[in-house]
């Protein structure tokens, strides 16, 4: 038995990455959990398979798809919103179809995933959503959109905390610094730049920040709300 033993738990895009090692970590834990995915259905089919976990397909770009998805997960304890896509580049060439694609689903998604859990969910629950570092600070160019995007998300954080705290519901925003997964491998171009400005020069692993969320979604927790969590290890501290 644990904190989490029953607790019904959704986690938006946990096909890969970091929201693979939270459905780990929570299906480990004895919860129930169900979590979408929309681009890798493979990925997603062997996640289930290892977990016991549901994987339900809903891109996060589709509103209609996305709050669908959502209700039909039922009454949640916790809602984590990972599902996120990074682009970089030169704003002034960027393809503004990337930009609006990347808006749809790391801010527009994160703000209805949000609402729609907590119009359903338990008193007392939780909302976990996976932003950046960069929502703080920006430490090289062309990361103008995704950055704004991080930004974003810790506004709707602090806003759903004061609409769901009087029911106990807690929302609060975790920030990864450089994290090994297909979106930030520890074997690309850009490691040795992000490493040389940590004061712990190494990517982070799924399974460091799948822990603090779920430190989050405990009941030790209960009064930590409306915070972003940074996990970065000393990145431009
Ligand atoms: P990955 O690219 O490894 O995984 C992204 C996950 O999001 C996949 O499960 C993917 O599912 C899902 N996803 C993407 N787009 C959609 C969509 N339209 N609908 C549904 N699911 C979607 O990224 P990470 O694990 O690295 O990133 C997870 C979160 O952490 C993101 O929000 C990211 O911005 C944030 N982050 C990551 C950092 C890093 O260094 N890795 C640093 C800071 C923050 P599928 O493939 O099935 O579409």
């Amino acid at each position: 038995m644990s904190e989490f033993t029953g607790k019904s738990v959704m986690v938006l895009g946990g096909s890969r990455g970091i929201g693979a090692a939270i459905v780990r970590q929570f299906a480990g834990a004895g919860a129930k959990v169900i979590f979408s995915y929309s681009g890798s259905p493979d990925a997603a089919a062997a996640v289930a398979a290892e977990t016991g976990a549901s994987a339900v397909k809903a891109d996060s770009a589709n509103r209609d798809e996305l709050i669908a998805a959502v209700a039909a997960a039922g009454t949640l304890d916790i809602m984590v919103i990972n599902a996120g896509v990074a682009i970089m580049g030169d704003p002034l060439v960027m393809d503004p179809d990337a930009v609006d694609r990347l808006i749809d689903i790391n801010v527009r998604a994160v703000y209805f995933a949000g609402v729609e859990a907590g119009r359903r969910m338990h008193d007392n629950g939780r909302i976990i959503i996976i932003g950046s570092v960069n929502g703080d600070r920006v430490q090289m160019p062309g990361t103008t959109a995704y950055a704004l995007s991080k930004s974003a998300v810790q506004g709707i954080g602090r806003g759903l905390a004061r609409d769901f705290g009087a029911r106990g519901i807690t929302v609060n925003v975790v920030q990864p610094g450089p994290v090994d997964t297909d979106m930030n491998p520890v074997a690309g171009p850009l490691a040795p730049l992000m490493h040389s400005m940590m004061a712990i020069k190494r990517h982070a692993h799924a399974d460091e920040v799948a822990a603090l969320v779920l430190y989050l979604a405990s009941p030790a927790a209960a009064m930590i709300t409306g915070t972003t969590q940074t996990i970065d290890g000393g990145i431009g501290i």
